[in-house]
């Protein structure tokens, strides 16, 4: 495979960009690879600087539910462009997209738009301390919450290719308010729970973790963090910025039936563009100000463009049977690829229109499983699955994404590749 204008692209980039990206993962080191420059994406089908084709079942980290540039989405924001991109000053696409939120996802009674995913757990956070006035969050490992310093503690996605456990760069009192227990371990949670109820302002959860790739949450794990943090008046805040809108319209907590206090939402919500969320019960959202005295801004937050792509994008996934459809290709695509993966020690967890292929025998319940997979074998299939055209989420702790976009003939040549693996 050609691969000269990317890798000159990268050396160019390199001289000016910090690691030659803007964000650690895309350097595919922990592939052993360099990365691809991408010039253009449409419907499933990224080409790069060398015109190479991939099927990406990436989507941009879960962002492309409906894949890339989908006419609808692109005609939404050329409509919004010529208006101006930022105002600093209130418009009526974001209270359009909180609308459309509020339909769908009805425990955020009350939304604030940020523009990262990063930015609105960090919010949230604040938030939850503010109104239950105590200081101790509780997140789990493996969970990834953006990379707000203190919740970048046994944290998932790229911080899992870390040597520690943590960052560089933050000290360690900015930590000491948090507490990273086992996901799926419900004695872990109580136990805390019985020893420094007072202090928990909130317990704070991916409720189905994708960022150490998919992890499914066991029985009635999530339902006893609900149940916990009710009885001793903390708040449950779900990490929704990738299940939102991808497990059902109303995300997580409406597939699986508990509704949390908070919710943060980011990559769908934007169609593309930097733009999240959260909100939730509106007796705590009239902390924020200028109602309340808990602060947070942002000179960007509701960008009239980002929630335009954004309302059309929720707009659409809202047609009859739009999740029901994904999710029979997926399920098919599940069954064929649990096949083409017998007996090659390697096992799938999958939900929704999520998966990820952990190179273990280890049934994957928690952070500390996922760790028993062989990372030099995933990187050896990363490579293959690259030589076959497609592009697959390039960490072990990271998870792919079907859209409405994969055809039948890209699954199909998925599950073959899958097959063809024997390193
Ligand atoms: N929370 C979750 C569950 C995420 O998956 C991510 C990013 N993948 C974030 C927060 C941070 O979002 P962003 O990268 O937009 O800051």
């Amino acid at each position: 495979m050609k691969r000269e204008n990317s890798l000159k692209a990268y050396e160019e980039a390199v001289r000016y960009i910090a690691g030659g990206v803007n964000s650690p993962v895309r350097a595919l080191r922990s592939v052993n690879e360099s990365p691809l420059f991408i010039k253009k994406a449409h419907g499933t089908v990224l080409t790069d600087v060398d015109d190479n084709r991939f099927s990406d079942f990436c989507l941009s980290w879960g962002v492309f539910i409906l894949g890339h540039a989908h006419p609808q989405v692109e005609k939404a924001t050329r409509k919004a462009l010529p208006n101006g991109t930022s105002y600093g000053i209130p418009s009526l696409p974001e209270t359009e997209l909180a609308k459309l939120i509020n339909r769908y996802v009805p425990s955020m009674e009350k939304i604030r738009f940020v523009n990262s995913g990063t930015e609105a757990v960090m919010s949230a956070v604040r938030l939850a301390r503010g109104f239950t006035k105590r200081d101790l969050i509780v997140k789990f490992d493996g969970c990834y919450h953006g990379h707000a310093d203190h919740l970048l503690v046994s944290a998932g996605s790229g911080v899992a290719n870390l040597a520690c456990s943590s960052s560089a760069g933050v000290p360690e009192g900015f930590t000491a308010y948090t507490v990273s227990l086992p996901f799926n371990n419900k004695e872990a949670v109580e136990s805390l729970f019985r020893e420094r109820a007072g202090e928990i302002a909130a317990v704070i959860v991916e409720p189905v973790p994708a960022n150490m790739g998919v992890v499914l949450p066991e029985n009635d794990f999530l339902l006893h963090l609900r149940k916990l943090t009710s009885r001793y008046q903390s708040l449950l805040v779900f990490d929704e910025v990738i299940t939102g809108f991808r497990l059902s319209l109303g995300g997580a907590q409406s597939r699986f039936g508990i509704i949390p206090d908070l919710t943060t939402l980011g990559k769908i919500i934007g169609g593309g563009f930097p733009a999240a969320a959260f909100g939730g019960r509106a007796d705590i959202m009239a902390l924020l100000a200028p109602d309340g005295p808990v602060y947070q801004a942002g000179t960007l937050s509701g960008n009239p463009v980002a929630m335009s792509a954004g309302a059309e994008t929720i707009r659409m996934l809202s047609s009859e049977d739009f999740h029901t459809n994904l999710e029979q290709k997926a399920t098919l695509f599940f069954s064929e690829l649990s096949d083409s993966i017998a007996g090659k020690g390697i096992t799938m967890n999958g939900i929704g229109s999520m998966f990820t292929l952990f190179f273990t025998e280890e049934v994957i319940r928690s952070f500390d499983d996922v760790k028993q997979a062989n990372t030099d074998r995933f990187s050896r299939f990363f490579k293959h699955m690259l030589s076959n055209h497609i592009y697959i989420s390039p960490s072990q702790f990271e998870t792919n994404f079907l859209s409405v976009a994969h055809t039948e003939k890209e699954l199909m040549k998925f599950i073959k590749a899958v097959k063809n693996f024997s390193e």
